[in-house]
């Protein structure tokens, strides 16, 4: 970020840039623009950051890392900001009961032991939490999803876990793909998934770098933190 204006400036205006695109984006692929909710992914960015951008319209933030999401959670909650909270990382079982606290949704969905444990820390809540399956287009496990008949597997027992809701399907575009060839997969898999399970209606995809592809291949959620908040250590 450039120039000498202050941090509300900056967020409202790499905030209107981000709505544009996506409302391009809709518009060029025929859908309304409220059909793609924006996840601004706030991770490694301080929770005043989060506090803005709700002041700003955000609904939505997505994080992933468990302590950090915590500790950000409840100091936006105490700031008054109204949020839905994304978990969009790499969940650990030890972690469920911690993000099962704070979080609204969880993306990242990749396995039968991770939808036991989520179950086991939603066991007392009062409203189910929505979990999204993260499908691994390429199916090289090591950044997290599931493939194959282990897609189908987690998606039927987490539709059939009273303590969670299945909300749809969760990618990353692999390194060295085409978003688009990405995303079409991604669609693919979903229609097979809402042909068994209608309210699964969510497909989350596209960051910074390839939102337009996404939505045109069905998109209703994007999370998007560099074009919104700024560049971060590369790693995160
Ligand atoms: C960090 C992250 C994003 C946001 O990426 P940007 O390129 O900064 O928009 C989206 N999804 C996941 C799973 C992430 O970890």
């Amino acid at each position: 970020m450039t120039g000498t204006a202050g941090r509300p400036e900056q967020l409202a205006a790499s905030l209107a840039g981000v709505r544009e695109r996506i409302a391009r984006a809709c518009a060029s692929a025929g859908r309304p623009a409220e059909d793609v909710t924006l996840v601004a992914v706030t991770k490694t960015y301080p929770a005043s950051d989060v506090v803005l951008l709700a002041g700003l319209g955000v609904t939505d933030v997505g994080e992933n890392r468990d302590q950090e999401a915590a500790a950000k959670a409840a100091e936006a909650r105490a700031a008054g900001a109204k949020l839905r909270w994304h978990f969009i990382g790499q969940l650990q079982r030890n972690k469920a009961k911690s993000v099962a606290g704070y979080a609204d949704v969880v993306e990242s969905v990749d396995s039968l032991r991770l939808v036991a444990a989520l179950e086991r820390a939603c066991a007392d809540r009062a409203e189910p939490l929505e979990a999204l399956v993260q499908v691994s287009i390429d199916g090289d496990p090591s950044r997290g999803g599931a493939a194959g008949d282990d897609l189908w597997r987690i998606s039927d027992a987490v539709a059939a876990s009273p303590a969670l809701r299945l909300g749809g399907l969760m990618a990353v575009a692999p390194l060295g793909w085409p978003p688009d060839r990405a995303f079409e997969q991604l669609a693919a898999l979903h229609e097979r998934l809402v042909a068994a399970h209608p309210a699964a209606t969510a497909i989350s995809a596209g960051m910074s770098a390839d939102l337009e592809a996404a939505v045109r291949h069905g998109a209703t959620h994007v999370r998007i933190g560099s074009s919104l908040l700024g560049m971060r250590n590369p790693l995160r």
